[in-house]
């Protein structure tokens, strides 16, 4: 059926505010205030808060009240979590803005799943706040240094980013380095993605003990440039920290190839009471673990 006048110049008017006014939070289907580059209202981006509680100095794992006691009482130095005090990681130490869960969650596989790259802005911004956190030593913890760094993002298996058409860890990277300059901050970092290959493609890592994911890991990465990393500090980026595998995997390769010291972080963070219930028996949970 024909449109009348009044619909048809109704039709233009809208697409035209469309194209000038964003429409709806990509999120939550609510209405998107003022014109930004992100497809999330205020109010799903306040959801992404920062995680709460003590965490261990070194990985990031929230510390029970017993822990902390413990570590208290009879530690010394920085709050650790138990695995860190008995096997200190490759790593010196793997940050994370917020808990993989709720509205996190979501966005993550909106990003990863669903490919909405513009998912990458708000979280990549929340990236660069926890990226400067690495450089104080509050806690007790060790800084990372400022302005000799480099950054890499790890990388996907080619025929999985060729699917995805993307890395979503490169963009989130870059969102916080620009980020960072954005806001005049004293971080020095270049990126050096190319540095590092993902040599072969893992299985899913759903299901498998601690031991079965890091054989799994094996040989998965490949430093392809060690000029890029020898000698330097390197601060590698993903979207989700779940086991740690990943990231000690990639620092292994990484300080082989001659890197000085490496530093990890995430937008977000699944703590180890999460993974057992997945590991459990959550089969939906599955997309997870492609992320290691
Ligand atoms: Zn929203
Ligand atoms: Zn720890």
């Amino acid at each position: 059926m024909l449109k009348s006048p009044v619909e048809l110049a109704r039709t233009v008017f809208e697409d035209l505010v469309t194209t000038f006014f964003p429409g709806d939070c990509s999120a939550c289907g609510g209405p998107l205030l003022g014109v930004g580059s992100t497809s999330l209202c205020d109010g799903c981006i306040d959801a992404l808060r920062a995680q709460p509680g003590t965490l261990c100095a070194r990985c990031g794992e929230a510390l029970d009240i017993d822990g902390v006691r413990y570590e208290r009482q009879f530690g010394a130095g920085p709050l650790l979590c138990s695995p860190c005090r008995m096997v200190p990681p490759v790593f010196e130490r793997a940050v994370a803005w917020g808990v993989y869960e709720d509205q996190m969650r979501e966005l993550t596989q909106m990003l990863k799943y669903e490919r909405v790259r513009s998912v990458a802005e708000p979280l990549g911004r929340l990236l660069a706040r926890v990226i400067e956190g690495l450089g104080d030593a509050a806690g007790g913890g060790v800084a990372m240094s400022r302005d000799v760094g480099v950054v890499v993002a790890v990388p996907l298996y080619r025929a999985k980013q060729r699917q995805r058409g993307f890395n979503q860890s490169v963009l989130l990277a870059d969102v916080a380095l620009r980020e960072l300059r954005r806001r005049g901050s004293a971080w020095r970092l270049r990126e050096a993605h190319g540095a590092m290959l993902r040599t072969r493609d893992t299985e899913s890592q759903f299901g498998l003990t601690p031991g079965g994911r890091r054989r799994n890991l094996r040989g998965a990465f490949e430093v392809i440039d060690p000029a890029a990393v020898a000698g330097r500090e390197v601060l590698l980026v993903d979207d989700i920290y779940t086991t740690g595998a990943t990231a000690r995997e990639c620092a292994r390769v990484l300080r082989q190839a001659g890197a000085e010291r490496v530093w990890v972080a995430t937008v977000s963070r699944a703590q180890r009471e999460m993974v057992a219930a997945w590991d459990a028996g959550n089969a939906a949970e599955t997309a997870v673990w492609d992320a290691g």
